[in-house]
């Protein structure tokens, strides 16, 4: 053979080296999802997450491929051909092939029994491994939505859209979308101008009026949409909550005007639009003065965990395709993988990926649990900040990780049809920007942290973690990290204490040091699980690196003799 040809035979080695089953392959997904639900509830969907697996791993991966190609984009056509008004989106047949897999893995019908977060979540994950997918935002606000209507949504919601929005059969099925921003800035919801008039005789209508700049899942059957009641007081406090119906009774249009979709840098493949709302019929979903709490609380946290769950699948996907990639690609007569530089960066982003899931599965199954006992999981101040600030951590590292894996492929790594990695760097901005920008999300952490210390619940949490750490090969690192923990802490409180401007301006960097330790003692946590099963495992490697290397302030591989020993410990399966 010659050079070229072994060169192309390497390249052919590494197609068929990729997982054809994206959960048989992820032993770390299996493990913290049977430690965080139990082998009981997982057991039941099992054989769901293999069949997502192999299907995201499969035809959806190749679909994604296809459908974020310019020419099979998503198109508006709002008029039809005897000159009505139909504001139509038009997809691709490959778009709806996808749908089909994805709401038939259950992922949405599952909410339909409390308790069942954690799981949703690891079947979302499964599908994001190829970025939007593009149903990931859909799926994330259909969840949004359900949990709303379940949590305050009236009789009649419950019984006429909640057994749609819960309905795996794709083609049957209702889906939701989420709009609060205006053109005068997103993340200042008290100045939305949008409002709302009530429909007289017809308590909880309204005619909703304005302009919505980003409306992601456009063509969605239901959109949340927040509104200013005429004469309702400015700011965040005047805000409701309304369900908006896409189409009216007959068919026609609801008053939700589609003026164009966006064309954007990433999530191509979802059609996001700036949408006039003309006295379209909206109906209050809760009590007018609980609208904005609702969105907040319940629609966004639940978009949080959805783009962290998305950077995770990204994550995953990108260590995917370099990692195998790494194993049999060949410079200078040596296989990438011996490369020390190469093995570092493949060590990085499976820690990064390993902390990114295993704080999302934990707040994802914290939910489950504090629904199951009864308290709404945005009143939790623990559920509160950790998704706020695991979607600031989860997706930074989404576009580090995704960065180091095309840097792996080299120029290949750029190139859109070698590889999905393009595509998926392409949406890291897109979901780093979604639900919050993370300075917007630094701003609501510092006011948290001012107004009552809900910062000391993620810390409180990791101390416990930490202090309920006894195996002895973990008892160097839980110091360590139990040490980092206090500076921090006592840091936080400092800045706390200080000048406001000089605590907007610090909040960044301490809320990254409170993810990390978070982030360690989890992993810490499953490790001693891991242990104790006495398995073969790389998460204390893992652990390590990533306690050394993101936690403790100065630490300098330069100086630790056993470096390049721990980041083989961390590449080992
Ligand atoms: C592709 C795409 C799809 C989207 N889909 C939807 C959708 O379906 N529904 C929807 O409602 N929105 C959607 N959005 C909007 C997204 O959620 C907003 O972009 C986001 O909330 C921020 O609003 P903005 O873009 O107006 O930025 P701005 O609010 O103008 O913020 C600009 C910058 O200022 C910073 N900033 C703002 N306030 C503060 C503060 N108090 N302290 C410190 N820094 C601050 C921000 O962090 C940011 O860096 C979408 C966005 C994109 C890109």
């Amino acid at each position: 053979m010659n050079r070229v040809e072994q060169g192309r035979s390497l390249l052919r080695r590494w197609e068929a080296a990729k997982p054809t089953n994206f959960c048989d392959d992820d032993e770390h997904l299996r493990r913290t999802l049977a430690f965080r639900v139990g082998p009981a509830r997982l057991a039941p969907v099992e054989a769901l997450l293999h069949q997502a697996g192999g299907d995201s791993a499969g035809p959806v991966s190749r679909a994604c491929a296809l459908l974020d190609r310019p020419e099979n984009l998503p198109r508006l056509e709002p008029w039809n051909g005897i000159g009505e008004r139909t504001e139509e989106v038009v997809f691709h047949p490959a778009f709806h092939e996808v749908g089909r897999l994805v709401w038939r893995s259950r992922v949405l019908s599952l909410l339909g029994e409390p308790g069942n977060v954690a799981l949703h979540t690891a079947l979302a994950y499964l599908w994001t491994q190829n970025g939007e997918v593009p149903h990931g935002c859909p799926v994330a606000c259909t969840a949004g939505l359900i949990k709303a209507i379940q949590r305050c949504g009236s009789d009649w919601m419950r019984r006429e859209w909640l057994p749609r929005l819960l309905d795996p059969d794709y083609d049957r099925r209702w889906h939701g979308a989420q709009f609060l921003t205006e053109v005068q800035g997103g993340s200042d919801v008290g100045a939305n101008a949008c409002v709302a008039r009530p429909i007289p005789g017809e308590p909880g209508a309204w005619r909703i009026s304005g302009e919505k700049w980003f409306c992601s899942n456009v063509h969605a059957d239901l959109s949340a949409v927040t509104a200013r009641p005429e004469g309702a007081p400015g700011g965040t406090k005047g805000i409701g909550l309304f369900v908006v119906p896409r189409r009216l009774a007959d068919g026609r249009p609801n008053g939700v005007f589609i003026r164009r979709l966006k064309q954007k840098l990433g999530t191509r493949t979802l059609p996001t639009a700036e949408v006039d709302f003309q006295d379209a019929v909206g109906y209050q979903l809760g009590g007018l003065e609980e609208g904005f709490r609702v969105m907040m609380g319940v629609i966004i946290n639940t978009s949080r965990l959805g783009v962290a769950l998305g950077s995770c699948g990204i994550m995953r996907r990108a260590w995917v395709e370099a990692f195998t990639y790494a194993r049999v690609r060949e410079a200078f007569g040596r296989r990438l993988i011996e490369f020390p530089a190469v093995r570092e960066q493949l060590a990085e982003m499976r820690a990064l990926g390993f902390a990114g899931l295993s704080s999302t599965l934990f707040l994802a199954a914290l939910e489950d649990r504090l629904t199951l006992a009864g308290t709404h999981p945005e009143d939790d101040p623990l559920f509160r900040v950790g998704v706020t600030i695991n979607k600031y951590i989860c997706s930074v590292d989404g576009g580090l990780v995704v960065h180091h894996g095309i840097e792996i492929l080299g120029g290949n790594g750029t190139i859109e049809d070698f590889s999905p990695l393009p595509r998926l760097y392409r949406e890291m901005p897109v979901e780093e920007s979604w639900e919050g920008p993370h300075n917007t999300m630094m701003a609501q952490i510092l006011r948290d942290a001012l107004r009552s210390k809900m910062h000391d619940a993620l810390l409180g949490k990791a101390e416990d973690i930490l202090l309920g750490i006894r195996h002895p090969v973990l008892k160097e690192m839980r110091d360590r990290a139990a040490a980092a923990l206090a500076d921090g802490r006592s840091r936080f409180g400092r800045v706390l204490r200080g000048d406001p401007e000089a605590a907007a301006l610090h909040i960044r960097g301490l809320v990254h040091r409170m993810a990390r330790i978070f982030q360690v003692s989890l992993l810490l946590e499953e490790t001693e699980h891991d242990l104790a099963a006495d398995r073969p495992t790389p998460l204390p490697a893992v652990a390590e690196l990533f306690l050394n290397r993101y936690v403790v302030a100065g630490y300098d591989p330069m100086e630790d003799a056993g470096y390049g020993d721990l980041v083989g410990r961390v590449l080992a399966s």
